[in-house]
Formats: structure tokens, C-alpha cells, sequence
């Protein structure tokens, strides 16, 4: 089995994300795409504003009409931070050595993947795929890492490819340990940050999340500044 895994905090999931999604499994002939919602990211506590119950719910919302996207409560299961090496590691079990996995993120979490807990062994158990996102340069990724970043990574290979050009061949390509590809896509210029800020500006989110994400914004009146504090307790 061939699995994208796309962990983030969702908060909430929006077209930006089911689009890169979307592309890189077309374009990897994938069996599927599971969004991990990350219960407790370490770096990103304090700027959480819904429930990792609620950002579970929203993603399982806006993946529900497309039969290869799940989502995971991997991570709302596991106590304390929520780190993507130990996902990886539980999906690596599940679903069998045989299986390949395909970490996705966007180029502004890889930037800082150094940061990560046991990043080398994430990049050696998952393929990573660094999708393109406005405001990031994918082809300045390789030359801006620093030397102490690519020890820490294990020295890293990047690979910078066009979504247009992959063939089956590069798509099946064995999987090589810390081969980094940098995939140019269809890329939206949207954010959760910038989606949180319509909502307590009372403007519009439509056309950026499913309509099932902005019903569901609007009935738990997530991002209202008054609703901030009774939410967050739940
Ligand atoms: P926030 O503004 O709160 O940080 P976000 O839009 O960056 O939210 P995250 O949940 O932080 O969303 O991102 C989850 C993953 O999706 C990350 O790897 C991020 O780089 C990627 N991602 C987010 N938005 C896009 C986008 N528009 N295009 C491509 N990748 C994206
Ligand atoms: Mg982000």
C-alpha cells in the first residue's frame, strides 16, 4: 500500500491543504491520504484556538466526500506532545514494512523540520514530500540549510521536481532513505491563521474551507473572540 500522511494542526483544515493533498496523490499513485491532526504540537501550544476534538472533526468533515482521504485520531490518542516520527512509527507497524509511507508537509514546516523531535529518523522512515506554498521558495530550500541542519538530518538529498512532470516510474521510484523531494504544485495562498482572522473580523471564509468546515466555524462559533477561552476548555 502506497499512504500519504499529512499531519498539521487543522485549526481548521482548509482547500490549501485537500489541495496539496490531492495533487500528490494523483501525481504519487497513492492508495490513500490520512490527515493527522496533531493534538499537542510542541512548538504551537499557545496559538491553538480550537480543540484538538474540534480540528479532528473538521478535518473528518472536510474529507468525508473524497473515498481516498481519511483522517487519523492517532495523535488525540497519545498523551503528551504529539511528535509525527512516533505517528510514522505506529503507521510503519500498522500497516506492514511492505507498505511505503509519504510524509507531507509544506515547505514552511520543512524549514523548520530541524526542530522536530528525532527529524533524521523521520526522514528515513517516511518519504517526504515538501509541497510548494505561496511565499516559500521550494528551489532555495537546499541552498539555505545551514551545515549544522544537514548533519542533523542525516545530510539530506533534495530533489526538485514539476507535479506535471512525474511519471509512474519517478512515482514508484524505490523509496530512498533521507531523499527529500520538493514538489512545485498548484499551490493556494491560504492559511488557518489567516482563516481565523476573517472569522473574528466577521468576513467571509467561503470558497477557503469546504462548506462543511464554515458550518461547522459558524455553529461551535469557533475564532470569535468572546468564544476563545469556553472553547479552548473543551
Ligand atoms: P497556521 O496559519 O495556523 O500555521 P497553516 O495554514 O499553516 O496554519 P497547518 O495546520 O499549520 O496550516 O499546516 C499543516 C501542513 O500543511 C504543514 O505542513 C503546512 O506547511 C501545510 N500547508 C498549510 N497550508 C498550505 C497551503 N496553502 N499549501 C500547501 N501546504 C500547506
Ligand atoms: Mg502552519
Amino acid at each position: 500500500m502506497r499512504i500519504g500522511v499529512m499531519g498539521g494542526t487543522f485549526d481548521p483544515i482548509h482547500l490549501g491543504h485537500l489541495r496539496a493533498a490531492e495533487e500528490i496523490y494523483w501525481a504519487f499513485e497513492l492508495d490513500r491520504i490520512i490527515f493527522v491532526p496533531a493534538a499537542r504540537p510542541p512548538h504551537k501550544d499557545h496559538e491553538i484556538e480550537a480543540s484538538p476534538l474540534q480540528r479532528y472533526e473538521m478535518a473528518s468533515l472536510a474529507a468525508i466526500s473524497v473515498p481516498y482521504f481519511s483522517v487519523s485520531p492517532i495523535e488525540l490518542n497519545r498523551p503528551g506532545c504529539s511528535y509525527s516520527v512516533e505517528t510514522v512509527r505506529e503507521f510503519r507497524k500498522l500497516y506492514g514494512e511492505e507498505s511505503a509511507i509519504y510524509f507531507i508537509m509544506g515547505v514552511d514546516a520543512f524549514q523548520e523540520i530541524d526542530t522536530w523531535k528525532d527529524a533524521k529518523e523521520l526522514l528515513s522512515l517516511a518519504q517526504i514530500i515538501v509541497a510548494a506554498r505561496p511565499g516559500w521558495r521550494l528551489d532555495e530550500v537546499e541552498r539555505s540549510m545551514t551545515p549544522a541542519q544537514r548533519q542533523l538530518l542525516g545530510e539530506p538529498r533534495c530533489k526538485y521536481l514539476k507535479i506535471s512532470e512525474i511519471t509512474s516510474q519517478i512515482a514508484r521510484r524505490r523509496y530512498e532513505p533521507r531523499l527529500v523531494l520538493l514538489v512545485e504544485m498548484v499551490s493556494l495562498d491560504i492559511s488557518s491563521s489567516e482563516i481565523r482572522q476573517l472569522v473574528k473580523e466577521g468576513r467571509s471564509i467561503r470558497y477557503l474551507v469546504t462548506d462543511t468546515v464554515a458550518t461547522y466555524v459558524a455553529k461551535h462559533r469557533l475564532y470569535h473572540p468572546a468564544c476563545k477561552q469556553a472553547d479552548s476548555q473543551r
